[in-house]
């Protein structure tokens, strides 16, 4: 059994994405060839936002907006540690300091009570001028929004949504990508929507920002292309990224449908014995991931291990939060500072979870962690 069977979808599209490499290869245009254009489209009208920047990953996805902000030194960006490295990173990259916020223990996500005393205290200590938030969607469920732009506004912060995990999720109808000032989203092959190789894309409303996004996507160019008005990087996606991604555009709805069949049936023979996902109402998971918890972390091991032993994969996302990592190890936090999230990693593991995954496959799966 594999934890991510990839190849089951390429044999069902094999025509249509070979097809469009192909394409790809006979053009010549390898960089920004049509299909970018295209597809920016395509994902700005499922996303329902005015603008949409492919670029070369979810972490670039992430830099980019903060950089057009001009996030940096002296600032405070406010974002769950319970999340993959590259959230934290790219505030750190930019020499800004990432102020970790602990989670909700029922989604997972940034607790917005939490956030409200976390940037009160940066302000009363008076050292960083609180700048952004950035709310992350773990395993494919949305951040509660309403209540952190609310915060934002209040505080004038900017909020970049870390989609990378949740497109194709939603609030009410109202898609990832749509929420906050700009988001992110990533294509790496193991997301809900992934091509083959690294890729990522921007969302916006907001025209200014476009700009300046556009432009530090290419080396932050101007009107002349050979003088560069900003810093900026190379963020491009790839011509042949993109066509892998337009064909899977065409099924991407149906396999989030199949997504949450799939998670319905889990919850439903594994929600007596374990504690499984809380989405709350009115929201609509991409299902990244399918993460439950176990009674301890010997227990943990003790299921990882029988789930081992009847060949099935399972993965723990994330046993460390970032907080804890030994790359913020300067920052000072020590156990115990975001005990949820710390708790959370020490009884979580994620089982097999994709739109092909088979009742046989889910039933063997379920028949083992309850056995
Ligand atoms: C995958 C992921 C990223 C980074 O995306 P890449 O495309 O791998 O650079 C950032 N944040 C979260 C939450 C992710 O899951």
């Amino acid at each position: 059994m594999q934890f991510i069977d990839l190849q089951a979808q390429y044999k069902l599209l094999k025509p249509l994405i070979d097809e469009n490499i192909h394409k790809v290869l006979d053009s010549g245009k390898y960089i920004f060839g049509p299909e970018i254009t295209e597809l920016e489209e395509q994902l700005a009208k499922f996303a329902g936002v005015k603008h949409c920047l492919a670029c070369s990953s979810g972490t670039d996805a992430l830099l980019i907006p903060l950089m057009a902000w001009g996030i940096g030194p002296g600032n405070a960006v406010f974002t769950s540690p319970f999340t993959f490295m590259a959230t934290g990173e790219v505030i750190s990259l930019l020499g800004a300091t990432p102020i970790f916020v602990d989670i909700d223990p029922e989604t997972y996500n940034l607790d917005p009570e939490k956030l409200h005393n976390a940037i009160h205290k940066v302000l009363i200590d008076g050292k960083l001028r609180p700048r952004a938030i950035m709310p992350v969607d773990i395993f494919g469920l949305l951040a509660n929004y309403d209540e952190i732009d609310d915060i934002a506004k209040h505080h004038n912060l900017f909020v970049l949504q870390d989609a990378c995990q949740s497109f194709g999720g939603a609030i009410d109808g109202k898609r990832a990508g749509a929420f906050g000032h700009a988001a992110a989203t990533s294509f790496f092959p193991a997301k809900p929507l992934g091509c083959y190789g690294d890729g990522g894309a921007i969302f916006t409303n907001d025209d200014e920002l476009l700009e300046v996004m556009k432009s530090i996507r290419v080396h932050g160019m101007g009107s002349d292309r050979y003088d560069n008005i900003r810093i900026g990087i190379n963020g491009r996606l790839d011509s042949i990224q993109a066509a892998v991604l337009l064909a899977k555009m065409t099924v991407f709805e149906k396999e989030l449908e199949q997504r949450n069949e799939v998670a319905d049936k889990y919850n439903a023979r594994l929600s007596s014995r374990f504690k499984t996902p809380v989405i709350p109402e009115g929201y609509f998971s991409a299902w990244a991931q399918y993460c439950i918890l176990a009674d301890s972390p010997e227990h943990r091991a003790e299921l990882q291990n029988k789930l081992k032993e009847n060949d099935i994969p399972s993965m723990i996302y994330y046993p460390i939060p970032l907080h804890l990592q030994t790359a913020y190890t300067s920052l000072g936090y020590k156990v115990g500072d975001l005990p949820i999230s710390e708790a959370i990693a020490n009884r979580i593991f994620a089982i097999p979870m994709y739109p092909y995954l088979s009742d046989e496959d889910l039933n063997k799966i379920c028949d083992v962690l309850l056995g």
